[in-house]
């Protein structure tokens, strides 16, 4: 997104919408889909030579949990943007798609999970453990000191 700078009154202005998913430029991330476009709702103003924009950003993304690796849709959002930029008399406008990328990308989780409560898969046989148990329970599980049980000491 850019702002015209020459045309922002002094008590500055604000802006609302939408730029479209690919100015985050994941690419094909398999972690990763954007699921809609990216939301702005800023507000700039000079402070002597600088263009300070501060606000809100947001948008929709399905990521894959990893716990238990299906993907859940959710919204990464930065809810305290600000940035200031250098504009003096002869700066038409400013372009700050770079720095909403780097901000969006920055609140997507490291390590997303589709709720607290997800109990991801099975470590013996990999299945969903949301979707019910399995058949590896404690009890069938191969316990190395089993053999002791049948040693008469
Ligand atoms: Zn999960
Ligand atoms: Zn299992």
């Amino acid at each position: 997104m850019k702002i015209w700078v020459a045309r922002i009154p002094e008590e500055g202005s604000h802006y609302e919408g939408d730029d479209p998913a690919e100015i985050l430029d994941l690419g094909e991330d398999p972690f990763i889909r954007v699921t809609g476009d990216v939301h702005y709702a800023l507000h700039a103003h000079h402070v002597s030579d600088e263009l300070v924009v501060r606000g809100t950003l947001s948008v929709g993304m399905n990521l894959k949990c990893t716990r238990c690796t299906e993907f859940f849709s959710t919204t990464v959002a930065d809810s305290g943007f600000l940035r200031a930029y250098p504009a003096s008399e002869d700066t038409d406008s400013v372009d700050i798609t770079k720095d909403m990328r780097e901000n969006l990308l920055l609140h997507i989780p490291g390590f997303p999970v589709c709720s607290e409560e997800c109990k991801g898969l099975c470590a013996q046989c990999g299945a969903d453990l949301n979707k019910g148990s399995c058949s590896c329970t404690a009890g069938d599980r191969p316990n190395p000191w089993s053999a002791l049980d049948s040693l008469d000491l």
